[in-house]
């Protein structure tokens, strides 16, 4: 999931999209009713390179440039289908969801599973084993956004409105969906825990990929060996919560403010208070140069998955590109 807080909106330069051929692709699936969210029938003028007609198209478009995005820095070798809709989601004048994402399925020992016993999304799980698992009319992730902000209501984020462009951030009063789609589409793909974490259990009592790499810095253990309880009370525990993957901690030094780490690891967002969709599955907000999977907004951030892509080789990602040139790119600027 991921949140804006209204901010003003920095414009960033352009970088294109490169076609890539991979044996595998994602699919993005339109899960929308006639005449709603990508088939809404607006018509509207291109903007920032999408020569999309209508809205629906147009938002269809920024979704696709997304997810092709991603497959720049996966080694994908099957179809991952992504099940996309437009809906009406919490939204106040102040903050809003943006949008949120999940993988449909999970998988555990299976051939080639880098771990036994461990849960894996079910886009890697396929990934990994080179079968496409799913029944043809079924998807590996499944993401909404909200619909609310092309209402244009100030009731909703002050009336900023969804950027539709291909090109960067768009102009003052919007919020450009492509880095939204980059941030969902990551959590779809695995970056997050399968931990209940208002009760702390495991999900059937396995591991998952992305809580391995969790612990604690308080008590030095990590999140899979501790007991139901230690999670509970280590998932509201900022800011001791660090990530202990190596491709990330040889990478983390990007990162400069020295609040967004414990111990000499990046911290994770774990606040006081539990906050659903959002507590363990996203680095600290006090990243600075911010990242992109914050669990709100940070403008200046529009194709890149800097450290994203560390966290997936990290959990056994097969991994193209470590986003590193990128990531270098913006401290450049
Ligand atoms: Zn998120």
């Amino acid at each position: 999931m991921i949140r804006a807080v209204i901010a003003v909106i920095l414009a960033i330069a352009l970088l294109g999209i490169d076609e890539k051929v991979n044996a595998g692709q994602f699919v993005t699936v339109n899960l929308d009713p006639p005449n709603e969210g990508l088939n809404d029938p607006e018509p509207v003028d291109p903007v920032g390179g999408n020569d999309g007609t209508t809205l629906g198209e147009q938002r269809m478009n920024v979704l696709e440039a997304a997810a092709e995005r991603w497959a720049e820095f996966l080694q994908l070798t099957v179809e991952i289908r992504i099940g996309a809709t437009f809906e009406e989601l919490e939204c106040d004048s102040a903050s809003g969801v943006l949008g949120f994402a999940g993988p449909t399925f999970v998988a555990a020992n299976f051939i080639n599973a880098p771990e036994t016993d461990t849960w894996y999304s079910i886009s890697q799980a396929d990934t990994l084993r080179g079968a496409d698992t799913q029944d043809p009319g079924d998807q590996h992730i499944s993401t909404t956004y909200n619909v609310r902000l092309d209402d244009g209501d100030s009731g909703c984020l002050a009336g900023n409105t969804w950027y539709y462009g291909l090109d960067g951030e768009g102009p003052s009063g919007t919020v450009p969906l492509f880095p939204v789609v980059l941030h969902e589409l990551a959590h779809g793909l695995g970056f997050l825990t399968f931990v209940e974490l208002e009760s702390g259990e495991k999900l059937n009592g396995l591991d998952d990929a992305y809580m391995m790499f969790l612990r604690d810095q308080a008590t030095g253990k990590d999140w899979p060996d501790m007991s139901d309880e230690e999670r509970v009370d280590s998932a509201v525990n900022d800011p001791n919560i660090v990530w202990t993957g190596s491709t990330v901690d040889s990478m983390s030094d990007r990162v400069t403010a020295s609040e967004a780490f414990n111990g000499g690891l990046l911290r994770m967002h774990a606040p006081d208070e539990l906050e659903a969709g959002s507590s363990i599955s996203h680095w600290t907000p006090d990243a600075d140069p911010p990242l992109l999977m914050e669990p709100s907004r940070n403008p200046g951030i529009f194709d890149d998955v800097d450290l994203t892509s560390a966290l997936f080789d990290d959990i056994g990602w097969p991994v193209n590109v470590l986003g590193i040139e990128i990531f270098q790119d913006r401290f450049e600027e």
